[in-house]
C-alpha cells in the first residue's frame, strides 16, 4: 500500500514538471539566467502563433535551448 502511494505521487511530480510552460536557465547568448518559456507560451506572450515563434526560432531571431526530452523553451529577452 505504502509503495503503491509513493509511486503515484511520483508520477503526478514528474507529470507537473513536465507540463511546466516556464523554467530559469542560463543562456549563453545573453550570458545570463534567464527566464525560459515553451514555443506556446512564447507565442502567448507575443500575441502570435505557435507557428510564427517556430518561424522566428528557425530565422535565428530568438535564443532557445532544447532539454534532453526534445522540449524547446524560448528565452523571453530575446522574445521583448
Ligand atoms: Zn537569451
Amino acid at each position: 500500500m505504502k509503495r503503491t502511494e509513493t509511486t503515484i505521487e511520483t508520477y503526478q511530480v514528474q507529470i507537473v514538471r513536465r507540463r511546466k510552460p516556464e523554467t530559469e536557465a542560463w543562456c549563453s547568448a545573453c550570458a545570463a539566467a534567464v527566464r525560459m518559456v515553451t514555443p506556446e507560451a512564447a507565442a502567448a506572450l507575443s500575441a502570435v502563433t505557435p507557428r510564427t515563434i517556430y518561424r522566428r526560432i528557425e530565422a535565428g531571431q530568438l535564443h532557445f535551448i532544447e532539454t534532453p526530452d526534445g522540449t524547446l523553451f524560448i528565452c523571453t529577452n530575446s522574445l521583448i
